[in-house]
């Protein structure tokens, strides 16, 4: 690959940073390298519902809910119902 200086044309080295006949500096040198946009992370947080213990707790909840239910809410209306 072959350079030619910007400034006066003459042919430059392939790795020349600076023409060696006027000292211009090259196009490949003035380029400035922009760091990218940041890589999302593949750990992303998961939602609460797709957590195995999300669900264990619910079940647990609504069985604990019906549990009360069934052994105090139930006999209680009955004893008062008559
Ligand atoms: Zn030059």
């Amino acid at each position: 690959m072959t350079n030619f200086c910007e400034n006066c044309g003459a042919t430059l080295t392939p790795n020349a940073k600076f023409c060696i006949s006027c000292g211009h500096a090259t196009s490949q040198e003035l380029v400035i390298q922009q760091s990218g946009p940041p890589i999302p992370s593949p750990n992303q947080k998961k939602p609460l519902y797709k957590r195995w213990w999300f669900w264990l707790i619910a079940f647990a909840v609504v069985g604990l809910i019906a549990n009360i239910i069934v052994n105090v809410i139930i006999p209680l209306e009955n004893s008062v119902g008559g």
